[in-house]
């Protein structure tokens, strides 16, 4: 396998800056792949200290994935990570995908259980011959070889998770179990992610001494959101719910340039508050866009950074 560096070498090194890395998800067709194409060209202009690629049910976007996840290592200066999820895979299906990566020099994976598919709030279904938690899927990945894993945590508390102390306690296992890092859910109260931060130090301090990488989503559209939202089972606060509603108007298409004017701003500020906060990078959700991600580092002094 190719040594690649690692998320947390790769933060680690960005000079007393905060650094910032970017989500995309892999394309559904041709011309969404040459909309990925482009936003991968333009962020990497920006700098991102890493880029994430998630990961989707279905035989040919993971075909796909895995080629154009592929790419971004051949073919950028990014340092692409891959999510891996459980969902449908047997133990020998899920080393291969770990090969597959492997053989393209993708040394970084975020390991996640995955939702089932079709309705993913839904009943959750281990493969016969799978892993029943994240966790499980740590400790597989990490006894290939030389990966290194990060895990997602969830600021709110993850919506299958009895309670916060649960929540917790389940990924303090998966830092434990091998992984070096966590990216959150998406979040709109900062505090959420500074009582996260606080609950897994108070929990575990070594644990909690692994960075805690925070997701944000810079809104563009509240049909969108909303729909983001539902799956990740994170809530806007009310007093933004009626701001962007109120924005969006009551017209059969939503006011989109004043939602985003929101959007961008609120970003912004979660942004600002979260560096004062020492968070050690800023990850946005992209949707395959750079223009709202660069706004928000424009607005916060960060789009000339270069890695
Ligand atoms: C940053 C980020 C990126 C994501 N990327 C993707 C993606 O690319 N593709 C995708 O399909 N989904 C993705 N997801 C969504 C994720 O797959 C879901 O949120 C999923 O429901 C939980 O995944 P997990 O890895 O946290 O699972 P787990 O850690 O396995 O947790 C699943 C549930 O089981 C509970 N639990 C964990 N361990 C135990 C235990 N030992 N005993 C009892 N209960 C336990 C947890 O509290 C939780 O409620 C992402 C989420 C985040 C935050």
């Amino acid at each position: 396998m190719t040594h690649t560096p690692s998320i947390v070498d790769r933060i680690g090194a960005s000079n007393g800056r905060i650094p910032f890395s970017v989500e995309f998800s892999p394309p559904r067709d041709a011309d969404a792949e040459a909309r990925l194409w482009r936003a991968v060209r333009a962020f990497e202009r920006l700098g991102p200290a890493f880029v994430s690629m998630t990961y989707g049910a279905g035989g040919s976007t993971r075909d796909r994935t895995v080629r154009v996840t592929g790419q971004l290592a051949e073919d950028t200066t990014l340092l692409p990570v891959a999510h891996l999820t459980a969902v449908g895979h047997s133990i020998d299906e899920l080393r291969a995908m770990c090969g597959a990566y492997a053989d393209r020099g993708i040394s970084n994976i975020l390991v996640l259980r995955g939702d089932p598919p079709g309705d993913p709030l839904g009943e959750w279904v281990k493969h016969p011959d799978g892993v029943e938690y994240a966790e499980d899927l740590v400790r597989l990945v990490r006894d290939m070889g030389d990966f290194h894993v990060g895990v997602a945590s969830f600021p709110e508390g993850h919506y299958r998770a009895p309670d916060l102390e649960h929540d917790t306690k389940y990924l303090v296992s998966k830092l434990r179990a091998g992984a070096e890092y966590s990216i959150t859910q998406m979040f709109f109260d900062v505090e959420d992610y500074l009582r996260l931060r606080d609950r897994v130090a108070k929990f575990d301090a070594e644990q909690g001494a692994k960075p805690i990488i925070p997701e944000i989503m810079p809104i563009t559209s509240l049909r969108s959101a909303r729909r983001s939202l539902e799956l990740s089972g994170s809530k806007l606060p009310p007093v933004l719910e009626e701001r962007l509603t109120r924005a969006a108007g009551d017209g059969p298409e939503e006011n989109r340039a004043a939602v985003r004017e929101i959007g961008i701003e609120v970003a912004t500020e979660m942004s600002e508050r979260l560096i004062a906060e020492g968070a050690p990078c800023l990850h946005f959700i992209t949707l395959n866009f750079a223009r709202a991600t660069s706004e928000v580092l424009t607005n916060l002094g960060m789009a000339a950074t270069v890695h």
